[in-house]
């Protein structure tokens, strides 16, 4: 078992530091890639902090990972060496529930095998993410990454992208739908360039007044700055589809009076405590509040291809991976034009 170098949570309020970890030999079906780059997701912080329960230590966070193929096991048949590859938030499912049939991997009924604070299928083995210099994954969860797209900027597609690419899809988003945003983070600005992409009419709904001239350069039409009231009022009635990103608590009845009759408003983003929401905003208009995790590992290609085809990548602010305590501040702050990406290299 090659020992690989990581960075590592050793508990819920220690900065990380370096691990020295243990990866599998490949098996005949697997690929064992060399990390390039490791996104840096709200989730991994939530997770780190443990504010959501549950977690497990030492922990080696990143689900958005990207790199090249080092050695493939004697049944892969579609990678080899070299191959530029990445890895989301999934390492491995039942592959036989309803649910992984589908394609819906991430709803696994047993559970997916998520790619760290979880387990490998066996319910034993601890997985370890993507903050480290080699991950090994069965061939069935690894993504090709189109050869257009910088492989820096499409490390956050692998999960900022597709959990945002997902809904749009699974609502049905067409050219000339009104699409709100809520929260222009790692999430929110990869959901305004792919609305964007599909042809909607994108508002940037955020909480910070300066973001306004970033929205549109990313392709929102419009932005409302959630602090003034005035916002609510403005844009009444107006969305069919409102993605919300927040990290943090916030009022959702106030963004359910945006939407048409029928529409619907999405939460991707998981604030650790609960908001109450009224039965009003919802009867007036046969409005729907809905959720969306990520996406299936098929439907993580389709993004992936569609991003390759329109040239669609994060944009990026590369840190190397010492400073990953100081990146999760600014995150918390707002702080950041709009994912922090780890250079591996620097491990
Ligand atoms: P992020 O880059 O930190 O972006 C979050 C954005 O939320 C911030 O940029 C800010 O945007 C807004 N915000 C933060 N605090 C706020 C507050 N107190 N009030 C109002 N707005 C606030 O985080 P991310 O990586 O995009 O992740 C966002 C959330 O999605 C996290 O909770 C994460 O765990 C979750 N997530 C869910 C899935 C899924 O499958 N559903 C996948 C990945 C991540 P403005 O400055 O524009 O207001
Ligand atoms: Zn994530
Ligand atoms: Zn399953």
């Amino acid at each position: 078992m090659p020992t690989v170098q990581a960075y590592a949570a050793p508990d819920a309020t220690s900065p990380l530091g370096p691990l020295a970890l243990e990866r599998r030999d490949p098996g005949p079906h697997d690929v064992a890639i060399d990390i390039a780059f490791c996104g840096i997701c709200h989730s991994d912080l939530h997770q780190v902090r443990n504010e959501w329960g549950g977690s497990r230590y030492p922990m080696v966070p990143g689900h958005e990972i990207v790199g090249t193929v080092r050695a493939v096991g004697a049944h892969v048949t579609r990678f080899k060496p070299g191959d530029r590859v990445g890895v989301g938030c999934m390492v491995d499912s039942c592959r036989t529930c309803p649910s992984c049939a589908k394609g819906l991997e991430q709803f696994c009924q047993q559970g997916a095998a998520f790619t760290y604070n979880s387990t490998e299928m066996d319910r034993v083995t601890p997985t370890y993410g993507g903050y480290s210099s080699r991950i090994v994954v069965t061939e069935s969860f690894v993504l090709r990454i189109p050869d257009r797209l910088d492989l820096a900027g499409a490390a956050p597609l692998l999960c900022a992208g597709i959990t945002t690419y997902s809904p749009l899809r699974h609502w049905k988003v067409r050219a000339g739908d009104k699409v709100g945003v809520v929260g222009l983070g790692g999430l929110g600005h990869m959901a305004v360039k792919l609305a964007a992409a599909l042809g909607a009419e994108v508002t940037l709904l955020s909480s910070s007044a300066s973001k306004e001239a970033d929205a549109r350069r990313l392709g929102a039409s419009a932005f409302g700055h959630t602090r003034d009231e005035a916002t609510f009022k403005r844009f009444g009635g107006r969305f069919s589809l409102i993605l919300d990103t927040v990290s943090a608590p916030h009022d959702y009845n106030k963004y359910l009076g945006m939407l048409q009759v029928d529409g619907a408003m999405v939460l991707l983003g998981v604030p650790p405590e609960p908001t109450p929401v009224a039965a009003f905003p919802l009867i007036g208009g046969r409005r729907s509040l809905g959720g969306s995790l990520i996406g299936g590992i098929a439907e993580t290609q389709e993004m992936l291809d569609f991003c390759g085809q329109h040239g669609i990548v994060s944009d990026i602010e590369v840190l190397p991976v010492q400073q990953v305590n100081e990146a999760y501040e600014r995150m918390l702050k707002s702080d950041v034009r709009y994912r922090f990406v780890l250079d591996m290299g620097t491990l």
